[in-house]
């Protein structure tokens, strides 16, 4: 199945910008580490256009990215909320991958008040990390992202929105791009149990890295010891070659 999902200039990762990535990341928020992902992917374009991407649109990038990286199959897992059976299953990328909105933005009129709204991105998810309160965070995030507010009467700020309007804001803005919320239907071999499950490519993508960084470096170490190499010179062979040497180290 394929999608008329146009492709950015996106740049498949190699060794030297995967353990980059690692270790720039490592200690990152997940927000941070999937912006972290983007930049190394789209090295030519300013890390503050990439993060005033809509979320939809960053992970969108991400699944292409992955794919450039790793190939389209990947494995993943997840834990059955019934009875903890732990499902492995395989994924392709390209089922993953919709078109974009068709509008940059949205608007919204209910209970007198006219709105519109622009998609949360990036730096929005940042300045929210810091609340604990998911009340206080999801009012946050919707002032934000509200770029026009009018009312028939009365005072028309975004302080002034009431609770019930700022749930159903926040569930416009979730659905306003499902690639910002994959999911998958899952159905548990052991029990029957049919559930949704969320599917984040950025942590995904991220835990690829952090394994594929681990395996680059203990390349590295076996053949800086047994060669005396730098580690670019390592990275500047083939894969072809950095294998075939590591096949010799290992015997
Ligand atoms: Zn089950």
């Amino acid at each position: 199945m394929s999608h008329p999902v146009q492709a950015p200039a996106l740049h498949a990762l190699g060794s030297a910008e995967i353990l980059s990535v690692w270790e720039r990341g490592t200690r990152a928020s997940r927000t941070r580490r999937a912006l972290l992902l983007l930049a190394a992917g789209q090295p030519d374009t300013d890390i503050d256009a990439l993060a005033r991407l809509p979320i939809g649109e960053r992970d969108r990038r991400l699944l292409l990215l992955r794919r450039l990286t790793f190939g389209d199959r990947m494995s993943s897992v997840a834990e059955c909320p019934a009875c903890a059976e732990r499902l492995e299953f395989m994924l392709n990328v390209s089922e993953l991958l919709v078109p974009p909105p068709a509008s940059e933005r949205l608007a919204f009129r209910q209970d007198g008040w006219s709105l519109s709204l622009r998609p949360p991105d990036t730096l929005d998810l940042l300045s929210i990390e810091c609340l604990s309160d998911i009340g206080r965070a999801v009012r946050a995030l919707v002032a934000r992202c509200v770029t026009e507010v009018a009312r028939d009467e009365g005072e028309a700020t975004v302080e002034a929105l009431p609770e019930a309007l700022i749930e159903h804001l926040s569930e416009l803005l979730d659905a306003y791009d499902p690639q910002a919320d994959v999911r998958l239907s899952l159905s548990c071999p052991a029990c029957d149990h049919t559930w949704s499950a969320r599917f984040d490519i950025a942590d995904t993508l991220w835990r690829e890295v952090a394994s594929e960084a681990r395996r680059v470096a203990w390349d590295v170490h076996l053949l800086a010891t047994a060669y005396g190499w730098t580690e670019a010179e390592i990275f500047n062979l083939s894969a072809t070659r950095r294998a075939l040497y590591i096949q010799m180290v290992t015997g």
